[in-house]
């Protein structure tokens, strides 16, 4: 359901037309809401779903694989929250650790795996998916065996370092007749999709450009940012792994794919974290439609994950876009501007259990292995557009 405040009364938007900016209002402001002339909840975005979850013997089994920050503090809880997943499996390197999260979790520690014995889970009847979470440059592999041991899988992004590994990994699906998705979870999260729908139908006026940037500051200390910093397990640098974003938003807002592509790069000189991998990625894309996107990576600025939609009519910012829990998502017209509240839901959860349908249902997922594909090879354009100096026709 999406709320918005009310025009002209909410304090809220009586403040930014003041040019005070925001404050956050309780809960009571939700009840200051009109839906905006026009606009129907069914065009906006999705309504968290009412219906239960399902028994847990009917749920599908998901084995997680890599137990590193993003599973352990994302994804492994988010199963709580499922309709038609659970958690089952386990495989990783570090024996106590995987015990720890069986007992947290209840999995049963006889389903707990490791990367030698990890094609032996093909004879565990209770794992229907697996869920690749481990760094970039291990991606194809353990999708193709997980593939190959007959089960289904979600592969993080980026899916992998070359569009050749994304390729075979499309194809031992189709050879295993199972399902291969990309967990783009920004395609499943109730303020993108609202943005998607707002900025598709017209509501924005037509479409002119879109900005997107998207860093953070690469922090060696951290283990997690440690393969990050490695060409072969990371594939890239802030493009790869967090520019991604960008790219994505611009095709999912637009709905069509990009026909020319310039690019520049910079990495700051001397700066260790950057030796094998970029730091700053600036990339502009032409879509048919004529909408301009200028979009920006960065491993060295602050925290940055927005998006904005510049239609003929209204301007559409989500700041943040592709957060984990909080999104803002603002719509500005010439005679102000208003904030639309839309109930957060858990897109780990929902992208999970949309693998789970897809499977029951024998669909194809919304973000198939061709998806990641195609950010891959457009990726690999980028950093040719910024290696050449040219500004590159996507398909000439
Ligand atoms: P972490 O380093 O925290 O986790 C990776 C895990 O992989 C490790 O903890 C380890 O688990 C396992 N692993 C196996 N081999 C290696 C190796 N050679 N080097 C390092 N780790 C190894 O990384 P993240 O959790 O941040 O990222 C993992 C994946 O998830 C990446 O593909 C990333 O792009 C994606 N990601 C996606 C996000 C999203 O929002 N969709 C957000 C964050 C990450 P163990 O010890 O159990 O073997």
């Amino acid at each position: 359901m999406i709320y918005w405040l009310k025009k002209g009364l909410s304090r809220r938007t009586l403040l930014h037309k003041a040019g005070f900016g925001l404050i956050t209002l309780g809960a009571a402001s939700a009840i200051d809401t009109i839906f905006e002339p026009g606009l129907t909840l069914a065009q906006t975005g999705p309504a968290p779903s009412k219906e239960p979850p399902m028994p847990p013997a009917k749920k599908l089994g998901w084995a997680v694989v890599g137990l590193g920050k993003f599973a352990t503090e994302q994804i492994i809880p988010s199963f709580g929250e499922c309709k038609r997943s659970k958690l089952v499996a386990l495989v990783s390197g570090e024996r106590a650790k995987a015990e720890r999260y069986a007992s947290q979790y209840g999995v049963n520690p006889k389903n707990i795996y490791n990367y030698q014995n990890y094609d032996s889970i093909r004879n565990n009847p209770e794992v229907d998916v697996i869920y690749i979470i481990l760094p970039n440059g291990l991606h194809a592999d353990y999708t193709i065996r997980g593939l190959q041991a007959l089960k289904h899988v979600m592969c993080e992004k980026p899916m992998a370092n070359t569009v050749a590994e994304c390729q075979a990994m499309i194809d031992a699906a189709k050879k295993r007749d199972r399902k291969l998705m990309i967990a783009y979870r920004a395609q499943y999260e109730p303020y993108n999709l609202a943005a998607i729908e707002l900025s598709r139908s017209g509501k924005l006026g037509k479409l002119k450009s879109i900005t997107s940037d998207h860093g953070r500051n690469l922090d060696p200390k951290d283990p997690a940012d440690r393969w990050r910093m490695d060409k072969k397990l990371a594939g890239g640098g802030s493009l790869y792994d967090i520019g991604i974003y960008a790219l994505q938003a611009t095709r999912y807002i637009t709905g069509e794919e990009p026909a020319e592509i310039s690019a520049m790069l910079y990495s700051t000189p001397g700066d260790p974290r950057f030796r094998e991998i970029e730091e700053n990625v600036h990339f502009m894309l032409r879509f048919p439609s004529g909408v301009l996107a200028n979009c920006t990576s960065s491993y060295g600025y602050s925290d940055t994950k927005r998006l904005q939609v510049f239609g003929a009519d209204a301007v559409l910012e989500l700041d943040p876009a592709t957060d984990y829990y909080r999104h803002r998502l603002m719509i500005k017209r010439k005679s102000g501007s208003e904030e639309m509240n839309i109930p957060e839901q858990n897109q780990f959860a929902l992208e999970m259990d949309h693998l789970s349908q897809s499977i029951m249902d024998n669909k194809q997922p919304k973000t198939p292995g061709e998806e990641g594909l195609q950010d891959v090879r457009l990726m690999n354009l980028i950093y040719e557009a910024a290696r050449t100096g040219r500004t590159i026709k996507v398909n000439g």
